[in-house]
């Protein structure tokens, strides 16, 4: 039954209402949804930057949102840490909308739409490129591959000595390829190759394109926090936690804290894991977070949970994607086993918890 679901939908929008309002596991369960970004995107297929984290359209978006208001309770992130301390219980189908990295669409799109919807969110900021005018580094990456005219790319320290492909789709896979390479190498290394990757490329984006990847500014980010779009934590650079030493760790989730509460008057509590898979962190990470303030943390890793089971740092969140349809929202959000496929891997527990 369930395989039939993923694969072709629930279909009509009465069933998927109709078992949203009467699965008692549905009342039960906390989702959270985790998006990117909400830009228009006329012709995906020409856009400058990595497309997949382009979330939704902002038509989407407002639909999906009254479609969470009309069937779902939609939380705050003060409601969730509330759950989590034991002070009061979340309400029936809790729903928690998060946006990752802190595009400044997320901004301009999104925050007006949750406004006039009445919706609370939360947004993860990476501290460090709050009004940067250079945008995210997989950002970076993709425009240089997907815009240079070099015939040739070398990056042999992760296999990649390439002619560059003709064609946006040839050149989306490579760029793919590179930045889940360089998601595995020490964060060092990762640093370096990005800017020998520019540097071979030898393009740089103009004022209009630099336009369509930029981070929030602090003004944005005040404004957002004061408009109830609760500003959360998700480090400084956003690197792969895993892959750096415990030193830059601390300071990745601790900078950040103090520099996300300066701006707002509010410390975050909450930390999203960059990129978020079970990869991405472990036991080391959960133990810095806390040591480090945090109460909570979400991942990247698809799912959802039971209200009374909490797991407070391996928070599961279902992905939203552009290239899903409506049918598809509305199955996931009725039937979330269907987007669910993540267990936490077995680590040895630190004794002191
Ligand atoms: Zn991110």
């Amino acid at each position: 039954m369930l395989r039939r679901v993923s694969q072709f939908g629930l279909g009509t929008t009465g069933l998927a209402n109709c078992l949203i309002g009467r699965r008692p596991m549905l009342a039960r369960a906390l989702l959270i949804l985790c998006y990117h970004r909400v830009v228009p995107m006329d012709e995906p297929d020409e856009f400058p930057f990595d497309s997949d984290l382009v979330s939704a359209t902002p038509v989407d978006f407002a639909w999906q949102m009254q479609f969470l208001r009309r069937h779902f309770t939609p939380i705050s992130v003060e409601t969730l840490l509330a759950a989590i301390a034991g002070e009061r219980p979340l309400p029936p189908r809790s729903v928690l909308v998060t946006f990752d990295d802190g595009y400044d669409d997320c901004f301009h799109y999104a925050l007006p739409i949750l406004k006039s919807e009445g919706m609370p969110g939360c947004v993860f900021v990476s501290s460090g490129l709050i009004g940067s005018e250079d945008t995210f580094w997989f950002d970076q990456l993709a425009y240089a591959v997907l815009a240079t005219e070099t015939p040739r790319l070398e990056l042999p320290e992760i296999g990649i000595v390439a002619e560059l492909p003709t064609g946006r789709p040839a050149r989306r896979k490579l760029y793919a390829r590179i930045v889940a390479a360089l998601k595995r190498v020490p964060d060092p290394l990762r640093v370096e190759l990005v800017e020998r990757t520019k540097r071979q490329c030898r393009v740089t984006p103009d004022r209009d394109v630099r336009g369509l990847s930029r981070p929030m500014s602090a003004s944005h980010v005040m404004e957002a926090s004061r408009s109830g779009l609760s500003v959360q934590s998700h480090t400084v650079s956003h690197p792969i936690l895993s892959n750096v030493d415990a030193d830059r760790l601390r300071a990745e989730l601790m900078e950040s804290r103090v520099a996300i509460g300066e701006l707002t008057g509010i410390a975050p509590d909450v930390l999203a894991y960059p990129n978020g898979t079970w990869n991405d962190f472990g036991q080391r990470e959960v133990d810095a977070a806390r040591a480090c303030g945090y109460r909570a943390a979400v991942t990247y890793e698809s799912g959802f949970q039971m209200a009374d089971s909490l797991d407070p740092f391996r928070l599961l969140r279902l992905p939203v994607n552009w290239r899903h349809s409506r049918s598809w929202f509305r199955t996931m959000l009725a039937v979330p086993e269907v987007a669910s496929g993540s267990r936490a891997p077995v680590e040895v527990a630190d004794a002191t918890g």
